[in-house]
């Protein structure tokens, strides 16, 4: 019997060969099971990102990852249950608004999410900021809490898409995130791994996400659709702007005050509009809710408190301090140093450089640099203008979060930098740029 040696499928990757899918398959597989250590893994990585793979690679891809693991079904629920995964953003903290909004209108969400990847923030970093979450779900226990509360935002898992997990820690250490059959698997293997009606998939597209123009987060939207559409599940994909921070805050314990602030119906803005929008397609699509009707409903279940009574809930559900929905300020982990983040220039904002500002917020230390580095969830940065918005010199449009004076003015400098201004107006981007409704399922 021949002997297995990875190197043969680095080589063929490296030199452009479409490989069989048992061979993905088992290196995937040979990974995550430690027989291939982390140096071959990211040299296969770094070669599938430049050469590509097809369809039928990342197919045997993304089932390699959900065969690494168990699958998580509810049994039968009273209510259709839905999952939602963003392909990563700027202060895009949807997902803390979108699970206890879309529970507390009665659907069930169990949605498993990723740690910060490249200059992305990642749900299970913010929501670990709250003390005592735990986002470490054994498979049971979060069925049986979707089925009590209606929502569980929990990690992958040594027994849930472990896979996944080791690929995507070596994959924000190697620089290989940026490629469309690489994150279309992960985002596709965390979501079919678990047994939801309906699965909705937010692709962004700009200056601060993977894909930075429309025709790219389009190509991986189709990848997406095509891995959903392949095992007989109803997806729809949206494609929303990322040229500017979705909410202010660009951390982690402050993106979880933000949402709560969106939760309480005090905050308004993009991040509000969009958790509104997804939660307003998810009615639609589960339930056959006319659109504006589900949207106004989502609204209101965020003014009258619906939402965050449901967030205080999944909170204590998973053994975070629900009292962080009542009052984030005492219960939130405080950076050292806060200082206020001054305009130095006056003008109109006509663009953000926001991948910028996600690498500066991870150089306070709300990212990581290497694949088992610790994150500080207290630092990061609050910027508020958005495209459009006319700021002052000497104005205070946000604030940085540190732990160190020194560290606080060269976040201050880089975010600045990030901004242009100009004399006049600005275009505006639009929030939501393109949408797919979910195919029947087979
Ligand atoms: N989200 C994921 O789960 N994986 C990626 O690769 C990118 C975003």
């Amino acid at each position: 019997m021949t002997v297995w040696d990875p190197r043969a499928t680095i080589a063929a990757k490296r030199d452009g060969v479409t490989l069989p899918q048992h061979e993905v398959e088992r290196f995937v597989l040979a990974y995550a099971a430690g027989e291939v250590d982390d140096g071959p893994a990211a040299a296969f990585l770094m070669a599938s990102l430049l050469n590509g793979l097809d369809a039928a690679e990342t197919l045997a891809m993304t089932r390699a990852m959900i065969s690494s693991g168990d699958t998580l079904s509810f049994g039968r629920l009273a209510q259709p249950s839905v999952d939602k995964h963003s392909t990563g953003g700027v202060a895009d903290s949807v997902t803390l608004v979108f699970a206890p909004l879309v529970a507390s209108l009665g659907l069930a969400v169990a949605k498993l999410s990723g740690r910060g990847l490249g200059h992305t923030g990642g749900t299970l970093d913010k929501l670990e900021a709250i003390p005592g979450f735990r986002t470490d779900l054994e498979p049971d226990r979060m069925a049986r809490q979707v089925r009590e509360i209606g929502c569980a935002v929990a990690a992958q898992s040594p027994r849930l898409v472990p896979a996944d997990g080791a690929l995507y820690a070596l994959r924000d250490a190697t620089a290989t995130v940026p490629s469309i059959p690489l994150i279309a698997a992960s985002v596709m293997a965390k979501k079919l791994a678990v047994d939801s009606d309906l699965i909705l998939l937010d692709v962004k597209a700009g200056s601060g996400a993977f894909m930075k123009t429309v025709s790219e987060a389009s190509r991986l939207a189709d990848a997406c659709r095509e891995l959903a559409r392949g095992q007989g599940r109803r997806c729809g994909v949206a494609i929303t702007n990322m040229d500017q921070p979705l909410g202010d805050a660009v951390g982690n314990a402050i993106d979880v005050a933000e949402a709560i602030e969106v939760l309480r119906g005090t905050h308004h803005g993009n991040l509000r509009d969009l958790a509104v929008w997804f939660a307003a397609r998810a009615l639609t699509c589960a339930l056959g809710t006319p659109f504006e009707d589900a949207r106004a409903r989502a609204s209101a279940a965020l003014d009258d408190g619906s939402a965050l009574d449901r967030f205080a809930r999944m909170v204590e559900a998973q053994g975070g301090d629900p009292r962080v929905a009542d009052d984030p300020a005492s219960i939130l982990p405080r950076a050292g140093t806060i200082v206020p983040l001054v305009a130095d220039r006056a003008g109109t904002v006509t663009a953000m450089a926001v991948e910028e500002i996600g690498l500066a917020a991870g150089a306070l230390g709300a990212g990581r640099m290497r694949k088992r580095d610790p994150i500080d969830p207290a630092v990061g940065i609050v910027i508020r203008p958005k495209i459009g918005d006319r700021v002052e010199v000497g104005e205070i449009i946000g604030e940085i979060h540190a732990r160190s004076e020194a560290e606080a003015e060269g976040a201050a400098r880089r975010t600045l930098g990030a901004l242009s201004l100009g004399g006049g107006p600005a275009s505006l981007p639009g929030l939501v740029l393109g949408w797919f409704e979910p195919e029947p399922s087979a």
